[in-house]
Protein backbone atom coordinates (compact mmCIF):
# COMPACT_ATOMS: atom_id res chain seq x y z
CA UNK A 1 0.00 0.00 0.00
CA UNK A 2 1.38 3.55 -1.06
CA UNK A 3 1.62 5.88 1.91
CA UNK A 4 -1.01 8.14 1.66
CA UNK A 5 0.14 12.00 1.51
CA UNK A 6 -1.13 14.66 3.75
CA UNK A 7 -1.91 17.92 2.26
CA UNK A 8 -1.72 20.38 4.68
CA UNK A 9 -3.26 23.60 3.59
CA UNK A 10 -0.69 27.27 3.69
CA UNK A 11 -2.38 28.71 6.88
CA UNK A 12 -1.97 25.31 8.86
CA UNK A 13 2.01 25.62 8.05
CA UNK A 14 1.94 28.85 9.13
CA UNK A 15 0.15 28.44 12.16
CA UNK A 16 3.10 25.42 13.14
CA UNK A 17 5.55 27.99 12.10
CA UNK A 18 4.31 30.39 14.68
CA UNK A 19 4.32 27.82 17.37
CA UNK A 20 7.85 26.75 16.74
CA UNK A 21 9.35 30.06 16.30
CA UNK A 22 7.87 31.62 19.64
CA UNK A 23 8.69 27.86 21.11
CA UNK A 24 12.73 27.95 20.39
CA UNK A 25 12.57 31.88 21.20
CA UNK A 26 11.39 31.02 24.86
CA UNK A 27 14.48 28.93 24.96
CA UNK A 28 16.64 31.93 23.67
CA UNK A 29 15.25 33.91 25.64
CA UNK A 30 16.11 31.37 28.62
CA UNK A 31 19.25 31.86 27.78
CA UNK A 32 19.49 36.04 27.68
CA UNK A 33 17.72 35.70 30.84
CA UNK A 34 20.58 33.51 32.63
CA UNK A 35 23.35 35.74 30.76
CA UNK A 36 21.56 39.28 32.58
CA UNK A 37 21.62 37.17 35.80
CA UNK A 38 25.80 36.61 35.40
CA UNK A 39 26.16 40.82 34.37
CA UNK A 40 26.25 39.97 31.11
CA UNK A 41 24.18 42.42 28.72
CA UNK A 42 20.75 39.63 28.01
CA UNK A 43 20.62 38.68 24.83
CA UNK A 44 20.24 35.04 23.85
CA UNK A 45 20.61 32.86 21.12
CA UNK A 46 19.93 29.41 19.64
CA UNK A 47 20.29 27.17 16.46
CA UNK A 48 17.98 24.40 16.06
CA UNK A 49 17.21 21.70 12.38
CA UNK A 50 15.43 23.44 10.20
CA UNK A 51 12.48 20.97 10.53
CA UNK A 52 12.06 22.57 14.21
CA UNK A 53 12.79 19.91 15.72
CA UNK A 54 16.64 19.69 17.30
CA UNK A 55 17.86 22.04 19.64
CA UNK A 56 21.63 21.80 18.53
CA UNK A 57 22.80 24.79 20.65
CA UNK A 58 21.90 27.51 23.24
CA UNK A 59 23.82 30.45 24.14
CA UNK A 60 24.02 33.73 26.02
CA UNK A 61 26.29 36.70 25.80
CA UNK A 62 29.60 36.06 27.26
CA UNK A 63 31.86 38.74 26.63
CA UNK A 64 32.37 39.92 30.03
CA UNK A 65 32.94 36.89 31.90
CA UNK A 66 35.47 35.39 28.57
CA UNK A 67 36.68 38.76 28.35
CA UNK A 68 36.50 38.48 24.30
CA UNK A 69 34.48 40.76 22.42
CA UNK A 70 33.10 38.19 20.09
CA UNK A 71 31.36 36.22 22.81
CA UNK A 72 28.09 37.13 21.49
CA UNK A 73 25.38 34.65 22.50
CA UNK A 74 24.92 34.40 18.39
CA UNK A 75 28.85 33.43 17.25
CA UNK A 76 28.75 31.20 20.61
CA UNK A 77 25.61 29.29 19.47
CA UNK A 78 26.32 28.96 16.30
CA UNK A 79 30.12 27.68 17.55
CA UNK A 80 28.83 24.81 19.29
CA UNK A 81 26.04 24.21 17.04
CA UNK A 82 28.51 23.26 14.04
CA UNK A 83 30.10 21.46 16.41
CA UNK A 84 27.11 19.35 17.00
CA UNK A 85 26.74 19.04 13.61
CA UNK A 86 30.48 18.47 12.49
CA UNK A 87 30.15 21.07 9.87
CA UNK A 88 31.16 24.46 9.35
CA UNK A 89 27.68 25.07 7.00
CA UNK A 90 24.68 25.40 9.14
CA UNK A 91 22.08 25.35 5.88
CA UNK A 92 19.57 23.47 7.60
CA UNK A 93 19.51 25.41 10.67
CA UNK A 94 17.46 28.26 11.69
CA UNK A 95 18.88 30.85 14.37
CA UNK A 96 16.94 32.36 17.14
CA UNK A 97 18.12 35.74 18.80
CA UNK A 98 16.00 37.54 20.95
CA UNK A 99 17.97 40.89 19.40
CA UNK A 100 18.30 41.84 15.95
CA UNK A 101 22.42 40.89 15.62
CA UNK A 102 24.63 43.41 15.20
CA UNK A 103 27.11 43.53 12.17
CA UNK A 104 30.02 40.78 13.44
CA UNK A 105 26.91 38.07 13.99
CA UNK A 106 24.75 38.82 10.84
CA UNK A 107 28.09 38.48 9.31
CA UNK A 108 28.71 35.18 10.54
CA UNK A 109 25.03 34.03 10.08
CA UNK A 110 26.23 34.35 6.31
CA UNK A 111 29.56 32.62 6.79
CA UNK A 112 27.62 29.85 8.26
CA UNK A 113 25.38 29.73 5.42
CA UNK A 114 22.05 29.24 7.83
CA UNK A 115 18.85 29.04 6.28
CA UNK A 116 16.17 31.21 8.72
CA UNK A 117 17.07 34.11 11.01
CA UNK A 118 14.28 34.86 13.77
CA UNK A 119 14.95 37.52 16.04
CA UNK A 120 12.77 39.22 18.72
CA UNK A 121 12.75 43.14 19.05
CA UNK A 122 14.84 45.08 16.98
CA UNK A 123 18.42 46.88 17.84
CA UNK A 124 17.52 50.30 16.02
CA UNK A 125 21.04 51.73 17.39
CA UNK A 126 23.53 48.97 15.69
CA UNK A 127 21.43 45.76 14.54
CA UNK A 128 22.67 44.79 10.90
CA UNK A 129 20.06 42.82 9.42
CA UNK A 130 17.44 45.83 9.32
CA UNK A 131 17.89 48.58 11.16
CA UNK A 132 21.37 49.99 10.03
CA UNK A 133 22.83 47.32 7.71
CA UNK A 134 21.48 44.96 5.65
CA UNK A 135 23.67 42.33 6.17
CA UNK A 136 21.29 39.01 6.08
CA UNK A 137 19.90 39.66 2.32
CA UNK A 138 22.48 41.92 0.62
CA UNK A 139 22.38 41.93 -3.38
CA UNK A 140 26.47 41.35 -3.05
CA UNK A 141 26.34 38.73 -0.99
CA UNK A 142 25.55 35.18 -2.84
CA UNK A 143 23.94 33.70 0.01
CA UNK A 144 20.90 34.89 1.69
CA UNK A 145 18.44 33.63 4.22
CA UNK A 146 14.83 33.78 5.55
CA UNK A 147 14.47 36.50 7.72
CA UNK A 148 11.51 36.70 10.53
CA UNK A 149 11.78 39.27 13.04
CA UNK A 150 9.14 40.58 16.00
CA UNK A 151 8.66 37.12 17.14
CA UNK A 152 8.07 37.56 21.10
CA UNK A 153 9.10 40.95 20.23
CA UNK A 154 7.85 42.61 23.70
CA UNK A 155 9.40 40.13 26.57
CA UNK A 156 12.52 40.37 24.21
CA UNK A 157 12.62 43.93 24.49
CA UNK A 158 11.64 44.17 28.05
CA UNK A 159 14.33 42.17 28.82
CA UNK A 160 16.99 44.40 27.59
CA UNK A 161 15.21 47.48 28.24
CA UNK A 162 15.39 46.71 32.28
CA UNK A 163 19.00 45.79 31.97
CA UNK A 164 19.83 49.15 30.84
CA UNK A 165 17.43 50.93 33.03
CA UNK A 166 19.05 48.91 36.05
CA UNK A 167 22.54 49.86 34.71
CA UNK A 168 21.79 53.54 34.32
CA UNK A 169 20.17 53.54 37.98
CA UNK A 170 23.45 52.11 39.41
CA UNK A 171 25.62 54.34 37.68
CA UNK A 172 23.75 57.39 39.09
CA UNK A 173 24.39 55.71 42.28
CA UNK A 174 27.97 56.05 42.67
ZN1 LIG B 1 26.52 40.33 17.89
Amino acid sequence: MMPQRIIRQPEEVRCETAAADARWMLAALGAARAAGDAGEVPVGACVVSCDGNRLLAVAGNLTRTNCDPTAHAEIIALRDAARVAGNYRLTDAIVYSTIEPCAMCAGALVQARIKRLVYGARDERAGAVHSQFRLCDAEILNHRMEIAAGVLEAECRALIQEFFRARRNSDRMK
